[in-house]
Formats: structure tokens, C-alpha cells, sequence
């Protein structure tokens, strides 16, 4: 059962851009606890694992090395898209002058969100958007600092580079999120200056209207984040099939990016990656059977 509740978890989520918003499950209904919970694979392997620990220190030591490298080069061109260009044919927000920031996703970024994951495991459900808001607003001291990142942090703000923070929680859970990143350690964050919420801007979770925000005040030289909507939303279309978004992410005018202005740190609980059919992730080309195997059952 917990396995089957896992997979459900995952496939709700799979449609979120960035904190998970959409659930079946009824707010206020009863809550029976499961005999047994076991984390599902993929959070066992992001909270769990060395191996993980390990991934995410190193990327967090990749933005930081970019980070000061890139400060001491007085950039006059940020990393943020242009609101009329694409990742196929790129334009990028000149900055000469302004001083400069990081930008960063909060959920499953800074932090991870712990105590709010393990509380829908052990009552037994995906996801529950009345529940996740009480998180934004509580949860302050049970989210953690993600392994790697406050070393990192303190690197980019010795640069003399800003640390700014944009995520989709509400912002009508301000004060709850800036208490989380605060008792996390990641710092601490106004709401509007450094913190830039969903509903700060007209396109809702959608973040390019934010980073248009953030770039009147500042040189983004770094954008982080666990999904590509946190880096820009056209990689979020929504005629977009899972191949073709990773072909969109390897178009020549931006593959440079990646680890060198654009930052993506792993998520295998929730969001966006976790889709796709049979032949979207095992191409035809490499369809193999034992000998032992006469007949393979069809895929779809
Ligand atoms: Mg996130």
C-alpha cells in the first residue's frame, strides 16, 4: 500500500513546477496511520543517501567556484532570458552597473522539506494542499539546510554577491518562509527585496515575471533550483513531451549554461522530471531480450 501511495505521490507532483500544489486528497479528512512507512525510493535515495549528500555538495562547490569567478569579473550581461527570447534563440538582460545576486529556488534547493515529507508519508498520503500550506506557515526548524549549501552561501555573499530567493510558495506565507530559511541557516530574507514569492507577480508559478523583478535592482549572474522552471519558464511549456525538453536543454545557443550560470540540483521526489511513457525513457534502438525470452510482454 505504502508503495502504491508512493507512486501516487510522485505522479501528483509530476505536474507541479516547483513546491507541490495539486492533490485529490481531502483536506481535514481522517487521518489513519500506516502500519508500516517506508520513504519511497526517491527519498530514500535525496534525504538518505551518501550518495546524494555527495552530488549535492559538489554541485553546491560548482556554484560557488562559478559564483566567485564570476563576481570578480564585473559581468555586464546576466543569465536571465529576455522576456521575447527562448532558449533556442537566446537574449539575456544587460546589467552593467547593478550590483549582483544569486538567484535561488527555495524547496528541494536551500532546503529540504523534511518535516512536511515525512508527515504526509506516515498519515498515508501524496499530497494535500490545505497541509502544505499549515507547512509554509509552521514549518519553521523541521526543513534543513541541503548538505553543501550554507558553505556555498557564505562564499557567494563573501563575493559580494546577493543572495535572493524564488520560490513558489505563497506569498501570503511570508513571514512562515522567511522563518524557515532563517532557522535552516540559509539566512535572512525580506519579503520583496531578497524573497519573491508566487503572487508577486501577475504570471503566477511561473517565475520569469519575478526574475524581470529581481533584474530591475540586480545582475544575476546564477540561477539554482531543482526544476527548470526555476531556471526559465519556456523549459516548462506545456507542449513540451519529455524528450523534447531535454533536446531544449541541449540547444546550442545555452548548453554552455549549465554549471556555468545555470544550476540544477537533483529532485527524484517531485516535480516535473518525473514523467514520461515506456518509449520516453527506454528509446526503441535499445530494446533488448535475454535469450531465455522468447517473447517480451508490449511495453504499452
Ligand atoms: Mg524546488
Amino acid at each position: 500500500m505504502k508503495q502504491i501511495m508512493s507512486v501516487a505521490f510522485v505522479a501528483l507532483l509530476a505536474a507541479c513546477q516547483t513546491a507541490p500544489v495539486q492533490t485529490p486528497a481531502a483536506a481535514g479528512a481522517p487521518v489513519e496511520a500506516a502500519a508500516v512507512v517506508k520513504p519511497s525510493a526517491g527519498q530514500q535515495w535525496l534525504f538518505g543517501s551518501a550518495e546524494a549528500s555527495v552530488i549535492v555538495r559538489q554541485t553546491w562547490e560548482t556554484i560557488a567556484d562559478y559564483v566567485e569567478s564570476k563576481a570578480a569579473e564585473a559581468p555586464t550581461y546576466g543569465v536571465v532570458l529576455t522576456p521575447d527570447s527562448s532558449p533556442v534563440q537566446p537574449g539575456f538582460l544587460a546589467c552593467e552597473g547593478r550590483p549582483l545576486a544569486a538567484v535561488f529556488d527555495a524547496d528541494e534547493t536551500l532546503i529540504w522539506n523534511l518535516g512536511s515529507m515525512a508527515a504526509f508519508e506516515r498519515m498515508g498520503i501524496g499530497f494535500d494542499p490545505a497541509i502544505w500550506d499549515e507547512w509554509e506557515k509552521t514549518g519553521a526548524g523541521k526543513a534543513v539546510a541541503i548538505p553543501g549549501a550554507l558553505e556555498a552561501l557564505a562564499r557567494i555573499r563573501e563575493a559580494g554577491v546577493t543572495v535572493i530567493v524564488n520560490t513558489n510558495r505563497a506569498a501570503e506565507n511570508a513571514a512562515g518562509t522567511e522563518a524557515t530559511l532563517e532557522a535552516a541557516g540559509i539566512g535572512e530574507f525580506s519579503h520583496g527585496s531578497t524573497l519573491f514569492l508566487r503572487g508577486d507577480a501577475p504570471d503566477g508559478t511561473g517565475k520569469d515575471g519575478r526574475r524581470m523583478m529581481i533584474s530591475e535592482n540586480y545582475c544575476v549572474i546564477a540561477l539554482v533550483g531543482d526544476q527548470l522552471g526555476d531556471i526559465a519558464d519556456p523549459f516548462n511549456a506545456k507542449n513540451l513531451g519529455v524528450l523534447d525538453r531535454k533536446v531544449l536543454t541541449e540547444a546550442p545557443a545555452i548548453s554552455g549554461l549549465w554549471g556555468n550560470g545555470w544550476f540544477v540540483l537533483p529532485n527524484p521526489v517531485y516535480g516535473p522530471s518525473i514523467r514520461g511513457d515506456f518509449d520516453d525513457i527506454y528509446p526503441e534502438a535499445t530494446h533488448w531480450a535475454p535469450s531465455a525470452a522468447s517473447e517480451l510482454p508490449a511495453a504499452n
